[in-house]
C-alpha cells in the first residue's frame, strides 16, 4: 500500500516536472553576462535603442561590419524597428549577424508591473515574428535595468536574458576612442560580451570596432562571435 502511494506521488512529481517550463535548478533565472571562459571568442553586441535626433543608424559602422563580415548581435527596440524597416530587413538577411530584442519603447522595466513589463518585452518579439517571420529569442532590457519580475517574465516567454560583462561606454560624448579602447582592451577575455550602440549615439564606435577587430582582438587570440555562437562555443582558448 505505502509503496503504491509513493510510486503514485513520484509519478505525479515527474510528470509535473516534465510539463513545467524551463526553470534553472537554483530557482533563480539565468541572466547571461558572458560565455564560456575557455572559448576563444567575444560577442560584439550593439543596442538599437530609439533616438529622438538623427538617423538612428550608424551607417559607417554598419558598412564596416558588413564589408568585413564581422559576426555581431543586435538588440532592436520596437520603436527603432518601425522607423527602420529596410535596415531591419537588411540585418536579418545577413547570416553573420544575429538579431535579438530590446523592449518596445525603451522603458525602465523595474518601474512597471508584470503585465506592463510583458507588453514592453513582447512588442518587438511579436513584430519580428509577424512582420519579418523571424523568431528572436535573445532579449536585453533597456538601460540594462531589471528586477525579479523581469527575469520571471523573460523566462515565461521562453527568451534568453542577455546582459554583458564589458560596458564600452560608447554613448558617452566625453570619452575618446582611445579611452574606450583602453577600457575594453584591458577587460576583453575569452567569453566576454561587450555592449556598444549602432544607433549613432556612439560617435567613436566605428573607430573602436575597427581597431578592435583588425588589431586588438586578433592579438589576444579572440575572435568575434554572435551571442548564440559564443554560448554554444566548445573550442578552447590558447594562451
Ligand atoms: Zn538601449
Amino acid at each position: 500500500m505505502r509503496r503504491h502511494v509513493l510510486r503514485h506521488l513520484l509519478l505525479g512529481i515527474l510528470s509535473a516536472v516534465a510539463t513545467e517550463p524551463f526553470l534553472p535548478v537554483d530557482g533563480v533565472a539565468q541572466v547571461i553576462k558572458s560565455g564560456p571562459p575557455m572559448c576563444p571568442g567575444v560577442a560584439l553586441t550593439f543596442d538599437l535603442c530609439p533616438v529622438r535626433k538623427g538617423t538612428g543608424y550608424d551607417q559607417p559602422l554598419m558598412d564596416y561590419l558588413i564589408k568585413h563580415r564581422i559576426p555581431a548581435t543586435f538588440f532592436m527596440s520596437g520603436k527603432w524597428m518601425t522607423k527602420h524597416e529596410p535596415e531591419v530587413d537588411r540585418l536579418l538577411g545577413l547570416g553573420f549577424f544575429e538579431v535579438g530584442t530590446h523592449g518596445e519603447v525603451h522603458a525602465h522595466l523595474p518601474m512597471h508591473d508584470a503585465d506592463e513589463q510583458r507588453a514592453e518585452i513582447l512588442g518587438p518579439v511579436k513584430l519580428l515574428q509577424e512582420h519579418y517571420t523571424h523568431e528572436a529569442t535573445l532579449f536585453r532590457p533597456p538601460y540594462g535595468e531589471y528586477n525579479d519580475v523581469t527575469v520571471a517574465v523573460v523566462n515565461m516567454l521562453g527568451l534568453r536574458f542577455i546582459q554583458w560583462n564589458i560596458e564600452s561606454g560608447d554613448p558617452d560624448p566625453t570619452l575618446s576612442a582611445e579611452q574606450i579602447l583602453t577600457g575594453v582592451t584591458a577587460r576583453a577575455k575569452p567569453g566576454s560580451i561587450i555592449v556598444f550602440h549602432a544607433n549613432g549615439k556612439g560617435k567613436q564606435t566605428r573607430q573602436v570596432i575597427e581597431r578592435l577587430t583588425s588589431d586588438i582582438l586578433p592579438r589576444k587570440g579572440l575572435q568575434p562571435m554572435t551571442v548564440s555562437e559564443l554560448l554554444t562555443c566548445t573550442s578552447q582558448a590558447h594562451d
